[in-house]
């Protein structure tokens, strides 16, 4: 039976955070069951772009310097690594620098390892240093996500691939069920023996970049990603197959994908729901009745758009386009091409991608909306 721990934590501090992660990993059985003695650590945090740790976009340092210091115990071989979402302008020496990875690996002593070189295995191009460790430790940050509704401990294995391949995976992989199938063709390589995630402060609306905070003050712990995803998503009030990636790595055997089949330690799931939890704007298509889409077609969809008041023009989001869709000189987004992977949104450092519904994903909302009330007698 797969197991999760949820403890609480209410911030970063550095020996709270300590406390909460040994005593998360010690109701799984402890470090020892899952690192042995002198083996290669890899530790896999989610460092999406370069955004400082009180933004909230990437797995906070001080759980990763926990995470650090519990490996320890049982191994020195360890190193820290992730590639960003991006693959032009962005360099990873910023993103360790901003996020305060560097200044932690520094601090404890541990390897920083790039994602630049690549193995190639059933066409994936995945980082040499994630094919090269004898263990993998996911950290992934608990967010919403505008494509996939929540990012957690699964989708955070997207980045053990390579630069310009996760640009090209969305080309290739526009639908959303594609895409999902895709994440959990890299998992099925690159499954972490442990993953730590790090809900201290989440991230709730259009995440997972320019969602708001929202102070969760949880870490959760599991020997499977995959129900570790279940667990986020009975939290955040989503049923647990609106996950496409969690119901893609049920069905092929790689996690438990429901709640009955997993064994709850620490805090009691009742205690800890995440009331109220936003969701991403786009989120309500998925959900949507098969009559709404009938009627409505693909015209329900929500779409992304400059705020020209916030863009600093620095070209982020114009050169990661998979699509090129994007004209920063004209502050213009072709929807002719855009593919509507939302990497933009997810990319810009300054919020200055908006996410907007179409028209008819307003009255597909509206409807939608009046239904959900009916139904609960409001
Ligand atoms: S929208 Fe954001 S990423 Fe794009 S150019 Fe403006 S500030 Fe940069
Ligand atoms: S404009 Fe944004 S959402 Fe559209 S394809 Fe480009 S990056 Fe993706």
């Amino acid at each position: 039976m797969s197991q999760v721990a949820i403890k609480r934590c209410k911030d970063y501090n550095t020996e709270n955070m300590q406390r909460a992660v040994e005593e998360a990993v010690g109701l799984l059985g402890g470090i020892e069951k899952f690192v042995k003695l002198g083996q290669k650590v890899l530790i896999k945090p989610n460092l999406l772009s370069p955004r400082p740790p009180e933004h909230g976009v990437c797995t906070h340092p001080e759980v990763i310097r926990a995470v650090i210091r519990l490996v320890k115990k049982v191994t020195q071989d360890i190193s820290v690594g992730d590639s960003h979402g991006g693959f032009e302008v962005i360099s990873m020496d910023n993103v360790y620098e901003v996020s305060g990875m560097k200044a932690v690996c520094a601090e404890e002593g541990v390897k920083l390892v790039k994602f630049d070189t690549a193995v190639n295995i059933d066409g994936i191009p995945f980082a040499k240093a994630v094919k090269d460790a004898d263990v993998i430790i996911n950290v992934p940050k608990m967010k919403t996500h505008g494509l996939l509704i929540l990012t957690g401990a699964v989708k955070n294995m997207f980045g053990a691939v390579i630069g310009k391949h996760k640009a090209e995976a969305h080309f290739k992989h526009i639908a959303r069920q594609d895409f999902a199938s895709y994440i959990i063709k890299i998992f099925m390589h690159v499954k972490p023996v442990l993953s730590i995630m790090d809900g201290i402060v989440a991230m709730e609306g259009d995440g997972p970049a320019a969602g708001s905070l929202r102070n969760a003050e949880l870490i959760l712990a599991s020997d499977d990603a995959v129900a570790m995803d279940v667990v986020f998503s009975e939290l955040a009030g989503v049923t647990p197959e609106s996950l496409l990636t969690t119901y893609y790595a049920g069905k092929m055997g790689l996690g438990t994908s429901s709640l009955s089949g997993i064994k709850i330690s620490g805090e009691a799931l009742r205690d800890v729901r995440l009331k109220d939890f936003k969701l991403p704007k786009a989120s309500f298509i998925y959900d949507a009745p098969r009559w709404v889409i009938k009627i409505f077609g693909r015209s329900v969809r929500t779409y992304p758009f400059i705020k020209v008041d916030a863009c600093v023009k620095c070209r982020i989001c114009e050169k990661n386009c998979p699509a090129e869709a994007i004209n920063i000189d004209k502050n213009e987004i072709d929807y002719s091409k855009c593919i509507f992977c939302f990497c933009c949104h997810e990319l810009c450092p300054h919020n200055a991608i908006g996410v907007r519904k179409s028209l008819a994903g307003k009255i597909a909302g509206f409807i939608l909306k009046v239904r959900q009330r009916k139904k609960n007698g409001d």
